[in-house]
């Protein structure tokens, strides 16, 4: 799969590709993209629309820090680099927040899996809970460097914007040719105006576990 999410390539049509999606039983969404991708707004948005809790494992580790918790005290200068933290520690962060009742229905997934081993650990912690979907914004490269210079969070400085996005291609795109064999995965244009992508997720999620809206 060339020219995904940080791509120069020619902007991608609406959407690209779609596979076997899920018919029913809780909606375990997945939203994958590059850092600026606009997968935190998305998240908030269906998070709200599904009714499901959103899972920002950045915004969880970044109140880590602010709290300065033993685990904040351990990632702060990972995410100051723009590295990744460990794998270990990441995907015991979230399989504690799955055991939480309220992700019963299911959940939006912001920031994680962000690697093949984070991809296979998902999976076993959902073994009996249903299939994930996959939502993947593909974004132009200028416009993630113009949108996380325009955002300003301590991480969005010009050479760890670099770092981020050389992880992102290295690490976290292998994870979407995993999910192509195993999950639901639909590719949007993340380049479009945020509630145009809101509109094409919210199509591709009815389309795939059914015609009515969960909580309507
Ligand atoms: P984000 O807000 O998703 O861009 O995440 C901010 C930072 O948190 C990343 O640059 C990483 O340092 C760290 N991080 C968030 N999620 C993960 C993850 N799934 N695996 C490893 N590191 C992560």
């Amino acid at each position: 799969m060339e020219h995904l999410a940080v791509s120069t390539a020619p902007r991608p049509r609406r959407r690209i590709v779609m596979t076997s999606p899920p018919t029913e039983g809780p909606l375990n969404l997945v939203l994958f993209g590059p850092p600026g991708a606009g997968k935190g707004t998305q998240a908030d948005r269906l998070a709200l629309r599904y009714n499901v809790p959103k899972i920002s494992t950045g915004d969880m580790l970044r109140q880590a820090i602010q709290d300065r918790s033993r685990i904040g005290e351990l990632v702060r200068d990972t995410l100051d680099r723009g590295a990744l933290v460990g794998d270990d520690l990441i995907i015991s962060l979230v399989g504690q927040r799955l055991e939480q009742p309220d992700t019963v229905n299911g959940f939006v997934l912001d920031g994680f899996p962000r690697t093949i081993p984070q991809a296979a650990a998902l999976d076993a912690l959902l073994a009996d809970r249903g299939r994930v979907m996959v939502i993947a914004l593909v974004v132009h490269v200028d416009e993630v460097i113009r949108r996380l210079s325009d955002r300003g969070r301590a991480d969005d400085e010009a050479f760890v914007i670099r770092e981020r996005l050389a992880i992102y291609t290295r690490d976290t795109e292998p994870v979407l040719e995993y999910y192509r064999r195993r999950a639901s995965v639909t590719i949007l244009d993340g380049n479009r105006p945020t509630d145009a992508v809101t509109e094409d997720i919210e199509a591709a999620v009815s389309t795939a576990s059914g015609p009515s809206p969960r909580n309507s």
